[in-house]
């Protein structure tokens, strides 16, 4: 397992690499970034962008989106995967919000989690971005990338994955090194084809040693 001092170490090679890593759903607001992270579950946020324009003209605050009729919130957003059930959840959200919460976006995330389509990782995604509160969200590049560098055990489920992350870094830094772990996991440490043989992580990083290894044994 990588130290405390390596992990930050590698958290500020990344950063390096990626100064002006942010979040990429397009939002004006807290409302319209929760309904785009509800959205971006298993879609890319390229989808989501295309989609969120029209959405948001049609249905632009919690009111106009509770009102709106199913199948006008369907159409506008039919292009991102699960797009039915998105529809639902964010409707429902959108009701919540005016019954609950007076109509604005809870700030913690015992609250945001009680909303329709609303999990751990929305949550923080919305407390860090919205709102300044310190979250790390754990997506699909956090943790691989997380597992590859051994900064937690592979075999840690998501929320281990988090814990260990925020054991090991200053709170003030969660919310940019989540940016920053995304940036590099989606153009630099990516899934399918991680450029080790050019990456200043590598004398850290346990995975890419072993790739570069079994490259050059070939
Ligand atoms: S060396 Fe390879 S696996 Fe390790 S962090 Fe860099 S790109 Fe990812």
């Amino acid at each position: 397992m990588l130290s405390k001092e390596k992990t930050r170490e590698a958290i500020r090679l990344m950063a390096e690499m990626f100064p002006d890593a942010h979040g990429e759903l397009v939002h004006e607001n807290a409302f319209q970034l929760l309904i785009a992270v509800i959205l971006s579950a298993q879609a890319t946020d390229v989808s989501v962008n295309k989609a969120t324009p029209g959405l948001f003209q049609a249905f632009p605050t919690p009111e106009a989106l509770a009102e709106a009729p199913l199948e006008a919130i369907i159409d506008k957003i039919r292009t991102i995967g699960l797009y039915r059930n998105k529809a639902k959840n964010i409707k429902a959200c959108a009701q919540m919000l005016l019954d609950d919460f007076a109509g604005e976006v809870p700030k913690t995330r015992e609250e945001l989690m009680r909303l329709p389509g609303v999990g751990r990782k929305t949550a923080n995604v919305v407390m860090g971005d919205a709102f300044g509160v310190p979250a790390i969200a754990v997506d699909t590049h956090v943790e691989r990338v997380s597992k590859r560098l051994r900064i937690c055990k592979l075999n840690a489920n998501v929320l281990e994955v988090e814990e260990t992350l925020m054991r090991k870094l200053p709170e003030e830094t969660w919310v940019d090194t989540h940016h920053t772990m995304i940036f590099f996991g989606r153009y630099h440490c990516t899934a399918r084809a991680p450029k080790c043989e050019s990456c200043p992580l590598l004398s850290l990083c346990q995975d890419g040693k072993e790739r570069m290894r079994a490259r050059q044994g070939k």
